[in-house]
């Protein structure tokens, strides 16, 4: 229906729309429209000029060997492209992919139609109720705000939600925190699933998974599984809009590309995008959104302040706590700030070694944020610049509305290792980074009695990552430190 009302506000152009059109879309004929969203194929002439077309574009994908980007687009983006010069082909596949009407399968009677592995947005919501029911003394869900729709209805839009995931018992041990969000981009359907799968994932094998159990009992896993929500009520009530900001009435209101970008409202080094129409429109002023409050108010409440007011000041490593992850799709990609400069950050040599130890797990490329393209506002730059804290961005999958094989088989699995490793180093992540892989540890007799000598086999390897990706350096060695029923820096622990 918003499609339609920005047809008839656009009637009047429509003569050199179809000009343009004509003129930039190769093969275009009369007989063979193309559907109003549009991926092009757009080809840019050096690295500044990829930055500026994503940071006023919807770009999708980047081909630095091509040196071309894909762009979402729609009569208005075309319009813009061709007054700047810009000409282009279309992405017919592509574009037939995603105007493609996504329908329920046979006796599908949950999750998004066609892909019930992505439970919608009403489900999401109502698993994290189950899941804060089911394990009382593991969960508990916090409202920490509104998003936009409630703001202005209190009766519509969505409480901004934290599952906490701790042992709840024992509140008087020290605990490390982990904080990993999703759902940002409205149209991203796995990072909000994958982040539920892992918060069933460890309540499910708490009470049996001795690694799971230690990683409750001290840290506590700050899960935000949808941080856009109006956004994505959007984006599941027309697919082939692919929804991405939130739906802020305010900037290009009534229309299907109203709304500011979230993950360019961050209050980091933020910088305005102008364009409300556009898909990274910054908003007007840093943190203008609600849910970016309600996130950064969170985010600020449960870390420390470890940075000091200029980015070139280092976070001290060998102290500093916590892990900020923001999960998104697509790309296969790791990154790590900072996003709004090609500069380097202070800590950039350890942000780079947790980025790789991430990507030995899901098997993506590790790359400083700004290799992909510059950006300003977002969440891991803000939460490293303005915390400390090691902030990463997840690119997972290779689509917005990945296959749920792919999702099963791929995405889950691999990113569920690379978010397990993230909390275990959480405690003090630029030094626990650098710590081999243990694997096959396994120990005898099992059950161990009171007088009886135990004997633990296990694998250290630091090799694992040197391989991937170009690699970073292993290193020797040199000891190994255990402990027997806790962590071994607990008192107590008598490693
Ligand atoms: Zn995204």
């Amino acid at each position: 229906m918003t499609k339609k009302i920005l047809r008839t506000c656009l009637l009047g152009l429509v003569a050199i729309l179809l000009l343009t059109t004509l003129i930039h879309s190769e093969g275009v004929l009369a007989s063979d429209p193309l559907p109003d969203t549009q991926v092009l194929i757009v080809h840019y002439v050096d690295r500044d000029q990829s930055a500026d077309l994503a940071n006023r574009y919807d770009v999708v994908e980047v081909d630095s060997d091509t040196q071309t980007v894909k762009i979402f687009s729609n009569q208005v983006t075309r319009d813009a492209l061709a007054a700047e010069g810009f000409s282009w082909t279309v992405d017919r596949a592509y574009t037939a992919l995603i105007n493609t009407e996504v329908k329920p399968l046979a006796g599908q009677t949950t999750g998004i139609p066609g892909y019930p592995c992505y439970r919608t947005l009403t489900e999401i919501y109502a698993s994290a109720d189950t899941l804060a029911a089911q394990y009382p003394d593991l969960v508990e869900l916090l409202d920490i705000g509104d998003s936009w729709e409630k703001t202005q209805n209190q009766l519509a839009g969505w409480d901004m939600e934290v599952l906490v995931l701790t042992n709840r018992n024992n509140p008087s041990v020290p605990k490390s925190d982990a904080f990993f969000m999703s759902g940002i981009h409205a149209r991203e359907w796995a990072p909000p699933e994958l982040n539920l799968r892992l918060a069933e994932y460890l309540l499910e094998n708490y009470e049996t998974d001795a690694d799971i159990q230690w990683l409750l009992d001290y840290n506590r896993v700050h899960l935000v599984l949808s941080t856009n929500p109006d956004g994505r009520v959007q984006d599941e009530a027309n697919t082939s809009v692919l929804w991405r900001k939130n739906t802020n009435n305010n900037y290009c209101g009534g229309t299907s590309s109203r709304g500011a970008d979230l993950n360019r409202n961050y209050p980091y080094q933020w910088q305005f995008i102008s364009g409300e129409c556009g898909e990274t429109y910054s908003g007007p002023t840093a943190g203008s959104e609600p849910e970016t409050v309600a996130i950064t108010n969170y985010v600020l409440s449960i870390f420390p302040d470890q940075k000091g007011p200029n980015p070139s000041d280092p976070v001290f490593e060998m102290t500093a706590t916590g892990m900020f992850i923001d999960l998104h799709s697509y790309s296969e990609l790791v990154l790590w700030p900072w996003g709004y400069t090609y500069g380097t950050a202070p800590n950039d040599a350890s942000l780079r070694v947790m980025s790789y130890k991430f990507a030995y797990y899901n098997d993506y490329a590790p790359q400083k944020s700004t290799e992909l393209y510059p950006t300003t506002g977002s969440t891991d730059d803000w939460a490293y610049g303005e915390l400390g804290v090691p902030g990463f961005c997840f690119e997972v999958g290779l689509t917005f509305h990945q296959s749920c094989s792919v999702f099963e088989n791929e995405i889950n699995p691999d990113n569920q290792q690379a978010l397990l490793r993230a909390i275990k180093i959480a405690r003090k992540p630029y030094r626990l980074t650098y710590g081999p892989e243990v694997t096959n540890l396994s120990v005898s007799p099992n059950p161990v009695f009171p007088g009886e000598s135990l004997l633990v086999n296990y694998t250290a390897n630091d090799t694992l990552y040197s391989s991937h990706e170009g690699g970073i350096l292993s290193q020797n060695i040199i000891s190994i430190k255990y402990s027997i029923d806790k962590p071994s820096w607990i008192a107590g622990s008598g490693w």
